[in-house]
Order: structure tokens, then sequence, then C-alpha cells
């Protein structure tokens, strides 16, 4: 497996003012992160809203300043790439948002909207870039019928899929797509999802697919990183985790995923409580004040990652054997 990506140590901190007199607080967004992500593949990044999982994709992308922390795209350290060079960088690593509606220019037509990535980057002869645009809207499932129309249109599912459009027609190789259905008819998301793992084969893509949503991530992923407060709790292949999650966040996440085997009986965990602020994140195992297996030592101790295979890691100490014996 050929490494297109790999994240080191990578932080994002944030300070908020509270008040001439008062001392800032220190948000730690994203705390020392690290995974890497494989040519070809779709990585996920799962958690409940404000984990910090939209941040590293951003912070990864350099639409935000890493804090701290080594991000390797084919080699080449990103974090401190001049604005120049990044910008050359930037056709080769794109992002799919949220909410399509939002980040598409209302006043533009679909062929200005695509005709600017070309221009900026200078891809491809002048009068070879409109044949490019009517190629990808094809590709998208989109027509030249749609070229002078625009975005208020659409429907939410085709206004995605001009968004995607935006997003390939540079020919990249790494997206970032965060939360790219979450915002759709449950009935278009799949439509949109099929659509993705086309063009991904189609295009040789590599995806760092963001999402709260288990059963999508299930669906589309082949390694996923569960997040929380800034961390990585949990990092394994998509079936490791859905068949034997070992973290106890991991386990009540899953437990609120529609069974996908008949035959299991899954128990309902719920999470008590609020995730805490980033601001003020708990001691020891920052998941502690809300897990059901929290002893002791992990209010006052973080866990270190322990291995359950080449692929599979967890941090929690339900399976850290060598510090239950020092107790
Ligand atoms: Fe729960 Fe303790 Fe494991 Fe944290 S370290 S997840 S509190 S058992
Ligand atoms: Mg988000």
């Amino acid at each position: 497996k050929e490494q297109l990506l790999s994240v080191t140590g990578l932080k994002k901190y944030f300070e908020i003012s509270q008040g001439m007199f008062k001392p800032k607080i220190v948000v730690k967004a994203v705390d020392d992160v690290s995974f890497d992500i494989y040519k070809g593949e779709t990585f996920a990044l799962v958690g409940e809203s404000g984990c910090g999982k939209s941040t590293t994709g951003r912070t990864i992308l350099k639409l935000t300043e890493p804090t701290a922390g080594e991000v390797l795209f084919k080699g080449q350290n990103i974090a401190n790439l001049s604005y120049e060079a990044m910008r050359r960088l930037r056709s080769q690593m794109q992002m799919v948002f949220q909410d399509p509606y939002a980040s598409l220019n209302p006043k533009k037509t679909i062929q200005q909207i695509l005709m600017e990535p070309l221009a900026v980057h200078k891809k491809f002869e002048p009068q070879e870039r409109l044949q490019k645009i009517i190629e990808i809207l094809k590709v998208v499932g989109l027509s030249e019928a749609h070229l002078h129309r625009y975005p208020h249109e659409f429907s939410g599912g085709q206004r995605q899929r001009i968004g995607i459009a935006r997003a390939v027609i540079l020919n990249p190789d790494f997206i970032v797509a965060d939360e790219p259905v979450s915002a759709l008819d449950v009935s278009v998301q799949s439509q949109v999802i099929n659509l993705m793992l086309e063009i991904q084969k189609k295009l040789h893509l590599t995806y760092l697919f963001i999402s709260h949503d288990l059963s999508v991530i299930q669906h589309m992923t082949d390694r996923v990183a569960v997040m929380y407060l800034g961390r990585i709790v949990e990092i394994a292949t998509t079936e490791e985790l859905f068949d034997s999650p070992k973290h106890p966040y991991t386990q009540a996440l899953l437990s609120a995923v529609p069974i996908s085997h008949p035959m299991e009986k899954r128990e309902r965990i719920v999470l008590e409580g609020d995730v805490p602020s980033p601001a003020n994140p708990p001691s020891g195992c920052t998941f502690h004040p809300r897990c059901r297996f929290a002893s002791d030592i992990c209010k006052q101790i973080a866990p270190s990652a322990v291995a359950f295979s080449d692929t599979h890691k967890a941090t929690c100490h339900l399976y850290n054997t060598e510090e239950e014996q020092q107790q």
C-alpha cells in the first residue's frame, strides 16, 4: 500500500479572548492527531460535532494553519509550504463541503462556477476549458443543458453534484469531503454516495471522508478513525471497527446504528451528558465523565494506545494490562 498522506502530531489550538483583563482560553480543537492515508482508499473521521474532525480536514488542506505537527502529502511537508507553493499544490487537494448551497456563488452560472478553478490554476488551454466543463458535468450526472443555470435552479442533490464537479475538475489526487451528504434528503444521500464511489474509481481518487453518520461510513469507507475531544481514540479498518469496537466511546456510537447483521443483538448504550467543552477538557481520559467503565486511573492518567492488530488501535485503560498490574 502506497502512502499518499501522512499526518503526525497535528495540533490546532484556538485562543479565545474573555475580555481585556482576563487570560485567554486555549481551545485544543485538534490535539496531537496522527494517521496515514493510502492511495486509492477512503479514510473516515467520525465523531460527534465539535470533536475536531472538520478542523482536522481543513488543517490538512491548509485552509487553516496548523499550530504544530507535520502533514506529508506525497512526501512533501505542506505545513511549512509557502503560499505560492501551496497554491500550486491546491489543485491536487480539493474539498467537498457539507452545504453545497452555501459554497456555490448564487450569482454565477454553473459554467462560471466551473470555469473559475480552471482559470485560477491555468489548467487546460482556454479553448479546451468549456469542453472540460461539459465532460465533467457528464461525469457527475448533469449535462450541457445545465451550463447557463444558477445554483438556486437545482435540487440539493444536484447542487452537491456541482460541488463535486468543481472539486474534481482540476484532476486532483485527494479529496476531503466534510459531511458531503448530511444536508441532503435521505433518499438522495445514497445517490450522491454512489456517485462519489464511481468517480473515485474513474479518477483514481483518495478520500478523507468526514461524517457523524456511521451507516454511511460502514457503506463507503475502508478505514476509520474515531475522534473525541480533538483526539483519535480508536483507529481500525471499517470491518474491524464494526465487528469488534474496542473503545467504550466507539461501542456507544455503534450501538445507536441500525443493526446490519439481523442475527446479532446489540445492546443500546446511551451516552450520558454532552460532549464537554474542549476549552476545559476533563482530566485523565477525557471520556471518563461519560464512560460506563471509568475507574480511578481513568480520571488521573491519560491512556496510551493499545494495538489489537496491525491496523487496529484503541486508547483506553481497559486494555492496558501493564497499568492494571501497577495498580
Ligand atoms: Fe473509559 Fe477509562 Fe477507557 Fe477512558 S480509559 S474509555 S474512562 S475505561
Ligand atoms: Mg463539522
